[in-house]
């Protein structure tokens, strides 16, 4: 949980407070209809319609993805927005499930939040993220699953965020750091160091559900074994994806992601509502959701994400709404 953002006041005389672009005069992004995810073509655009960088952009866009922060617990919001090696930019915000009294283990940061939703999107890395206070220890490690981490770049603006406010300000263009996440968190840990790779939004790990007579055959249970098969679980071996439908059959999917050091690891539900929460959809609309999952250790042994996930779909998901979750196994595809 980031608590420490808080910034100094700067003596009245020398502060040049300006408000950032507000973000409901920003036209709508195009890509996939998101609020939370701006084409590179619409990126482009919107820096030549309000004159400014790519970092400008993505500071001006951190009001946006702050005003969605669901944080119940802490009162504290935070933003961030993402820039894409392909030139899409991904915002997030953090998300705190208090409604059932889930652990604090369960929160997902604004950064997590970002990686998710560009890794969802086939982004191959991120090159600079702009968040609205300094990451935390638990994201600077969890960005080293991406390719090139060291080298992303972060901005922290000055003074850019409030404990409550929905909206940031800042100084113009000073910042409380300009550097890359490699002078963050020197020395890291990360894939390589286990011998594994980064995280691959083109790799695919073709799985196929375990036989079990009461699995219905349904595209619920198929989009979560896509999301399972995209799935970033290097160190486990247990690939496991999510898929959750809404009142008007609207599924939404999410694929774990590990981490290295394993407890910054973003579940595969977090990663569903993620997606729920970047389109404005609430949680409250799911009526189904099921987990595949693959079975570590081999077949009857645990699965990792079972309990947790169905514990905190129940937490958010309508009253009426149902879940199961199917077991799958990695398989060899036929050529
Ligand atoms: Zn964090």
């Amino acid at each position: 949980m980031k608590k420490n953002a808080a910034c100094p006041p700067l003596p009245s005389r020398t502060r040049k407070k300006r408000r950032l672009v507000n973000p409901e005069t920003l036209p709508a992004p195009t890509l996939d209809g998101s609020c939370f995810v701006v084409s590179s073509a619409e990126r482009a655009r919107l820096e030549v319609q309000l004159g400014l960088t790519s970092m400008g952009l993505l500071r001006a866009l951190l009001s946006r993805a702050l005003s969605r922060s669901v944080c119940p617990i802490s009162h504290f919001r935070c933003g961030a927005a993402g820039l894409g090696s392909s030139g899409a930019i991904y915002l997030g915000t953090n998300l705190e499930f208090n409604a059932a009294g889930r652990p604090l283990s369960e929160t997902v940061h604004a950064e997590q939040f970002v990686t998710a939703s560009a890794v969802s999107h086939g982004e191959a890395s991120l090159t600079a993220i702009a968040v609205t206070a300094m990451p935390c220890g638990h994201c600077r490690q969890f960005l080293q699953e991406l390719p090139a981490a060291a080298a992303m770049r972060i901005v922290v603006p000055k003074c850019s965020s409030s404990s409550s406010s929905s909206s940031i300000s800042d100084d113009g263009d000073a910042v409380q750091y300009d550097g890359t996440l490699g002078t963050l968190l020197p020395h890291a840990f990360g894939p390589t160091s286990l011998g594994k790779g980064c995280v691959d939004a083109a790799v695919r790990t073709p799985l196929a559900l375990v036989a079990d007579d009461d699995a219905p055959s349904s595209a619920l249970i198929a989009a979560a074994l896509a999301a399972a098969e995209r799935s970033h679980a290097p160190y486990s071996s247990g690939q496991a994806g999510v898929a959750l439908r809404t009142r008007d059959g609207t599924l939404f999917v999410g694929g774990v992601i590990e981490s290295a050091a394993f407890n910054p690891t973003l579940g595969p539900m977090q990663a569903a509502l993620i997606a729920m929460h970047s389109r404005g959809v609430a949680w409250s609309d799911v009526v189904e959701g099921a987990l595949v999952e693959v079975e570590t250790g081999g077949r009857g042994h645990a699965l990792r994400f079972a309990d947790s996930t169905r514990a905190l779909f129940a937490a958010v998901a309508a009253r009426d709404s149902r879940f199961a979750v199917h077991a799958a196994e990695v398989t060899v595809e036929a050529v």
